[in-house]
């Protein structure tokens, strides 16, 4: 039997990080990788590089371009007449970017010494792993010192609603749609739902976001949440919160939707349906609770704050654990496990996770939400600045939304950033490493920001934590 000092289950973000950290420290490593459900090719890179976070940004820059000439390239004086799309050039275009990054870990593996071993891992007794064909039948069996289990999540289901891949999708079948949708409906207005919901908007569809909850991005910052929620309205996305979907219905190539408002029963049919309703840890068939794994009863596998579990010598990172269902909250985990396995003591600080989405403005937050606080009763110091005000933002032509951070009153210490606005998910960075050093609002007020630059927005916002923005 091939013995190696670690095993990791999972080739996404989580897991193929954590092995070529482990190679990298000397430990001699492989991954399985058993290849996502929805193709026979076992590629890496897990959900975010597959059906996740880069095919979803490829057709969201794709769809910014387009709405870009479409709407705004007037403005600069560029005149774009009869602006059409080319749907099975964009898709092509992701699928080739996709499979750029995911040969490449496969190249990242070979030079960093990973065996890369294909096939679905099951747990074994005594730190043993059993790799298993697609028909549950086992080929070999290898032993390992330490096993990280990084074996991901999939879109949930409601069961009201059966996913065809075809008229209703979840978020896989949504990056393929291989003409635009003239209606669409998106069940659940989270990070996905409207990502992929902006995607098909600004190609054309018409689409209805129905979201269960009253409120609308109920874990932002409720100014940011307030502001979204306006800016997406101008744009054309109708979302209805407070409208659960109880019942749907494919017939004659629509499908047909009954759910529930505040005003009682409703219906809707549309041409396509995204089911986005969030996320389910990946457990089933691992072998978990054979070997005595604890997993909790969403399914989640329980670790404590250094990831472990509660069998020696075997870890989980990533969606599969507690915590923000992120790519790099994963991959940070990786590396610390395979650092702590290498005998070093890493941490990684689930307070200072940032959080992303990529609409237009962009969204992206990280720590503390001034509602949270002021149910805890925390004194605090708030300061603002919109991009209306800033000249970068100005010159670009993208003035909508704005940066707030939120500090302590006493200590001045920063508690939490949101911003909405023009590159949002790049300025966040730096609130994240402010806060990761444990800065003050004065601090970032004492800084030099490049002028012009967006940057300049945290600036000022940490300069009206105290009062004295100078450009407002
Ligand atoms: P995964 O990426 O899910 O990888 C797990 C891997 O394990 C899979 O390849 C699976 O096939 C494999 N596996 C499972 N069980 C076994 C087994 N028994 N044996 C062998 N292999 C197994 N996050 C962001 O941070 N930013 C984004 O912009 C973003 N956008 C997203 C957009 C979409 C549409 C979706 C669906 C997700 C997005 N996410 C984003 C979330 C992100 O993809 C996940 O948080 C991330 O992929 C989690 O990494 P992971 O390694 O834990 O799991
Ligand atoms: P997230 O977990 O961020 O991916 O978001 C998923 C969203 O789907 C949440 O805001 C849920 O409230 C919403 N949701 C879940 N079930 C339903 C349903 N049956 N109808 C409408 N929205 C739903």
């Amino acid at each position: 039997m091939d013995k190696y000092d670690v095993v990791v289950i999972g080739a996404g973000p989580g897991g193929y990080v954590a092995a070529i950290r482990c190679a990298q420290l000397g430990l001699k490593t492989a991954c399985i990788e058993r290849g996502l459900a929805t193709t026979d090719k076992v590629t890496l890179g897990g959900t975010c590089l597959n059906v996740g976070c880069i095919p979803s940004k490829a057709l969201l820059d794709s769809s910014h371009h387009y709405e870009h000439l479409a709407l705004h390239a007037k403005s600069h004086g560029i005149i774009a007449n009869n602006i059409s799309i080319d749907v099975a050039t964009m898709q092509k275009r992701k699928e080739k970017i996709v499979k750029t990054l995911t040969t490449g870990i496969a190249g990242l593996f070979k030079k960093n010494g990973v065996t890369s071993i294909e096939g679905s891992g099951k747990l074994q007794p005594n730190l043993n792993v059993d790799v298993c064909d697609r028909a549950g039948n086992v080929v070999t069996t290898i032993s390992a010192t330490n096993i990280i289990i990084a074996t991901g999540s999939a879109p949930a289901a409601i069961p009201p609603v059966a996913v065809d891949q075809q008229y209703i999708v979840d978020s896989t079948g949504a990056l393929n749609f291989d003409a635009v949708p003239e209606s669409l409906g998106v069940i659940g207005a989270g990070v996905i739902g409207l990502e992929l919901g902006s995607v098909w908007r600004r190609l054309g569809s018409k689409v209805v976001v129905l979201e269960a909850m009253p409120d609308f991005l109920g874990s932002a910052d409720k100014d940011i949440a307030k502001e979204a929620k306006k800016l997406f309205g101008r744009q054309g996305l109708d979302i209805r919160l407070e409208s659960t979907v109880r019942h749907t219905k494919v017939a004659n190539k629509k499908v047909e939707i009954s759910y529930e408002s505040s005003d009682g029963a409703q219906s809707l049919t549309v041409d396509k349906l995204i089911v986005a309703v969030g996320r389910v840890p990946n457990t089933l068939g691992l072998g978990g609770s054979e070997v005595g794994l604890n997993i909790d009863s969403r399914g989640f596998i329980t670790v404590d704050e250094n990831c472990r579990t509660n069998l020696e010598g075997i870890f989980a990172v990533g969606d599969v654990v507690r915590g923000p269902m992120l790519a790099h909250k994963a991959s940070e985990e990786g590396i610390a496990v395979a650092e702590r396995i290498a005998g070093q003591s890493p941490h990684v600080n689930l307070a200072i996770v940032p959080w992303v989405i990529y609409t237009w403005p962009e969204i992206a937050w990280v720590g503390e939400i001034e509602q949270d606080l002021a149910a805890q009763g925390r004194d605090i110091s708030v300061g603002s600045f919109p991009f209306m005000a800033s000249g970068r933002a100005r010159a670009m032509g993208e003035v909508d939304g704005f940066i707030k951070i939120i500090a302590d009153k006493h200590s001045d210490t920063i508690l939490g950033v949101h911003i909405i606005g023009p590159g949002a998910s790049e300025l966040i960075a730096e609130a994240v490493l402010a806060m990761e050093y444990g800065a003050s609002a004065e601090d970032i007020a004492r800084t030099i920001h490049a002028h012009p630059t967006l940057s300049e927005g945290m600036h000022e916002a940490a300069l009206a934590v105290d009062s004295r923005t100078i450009h407002l």
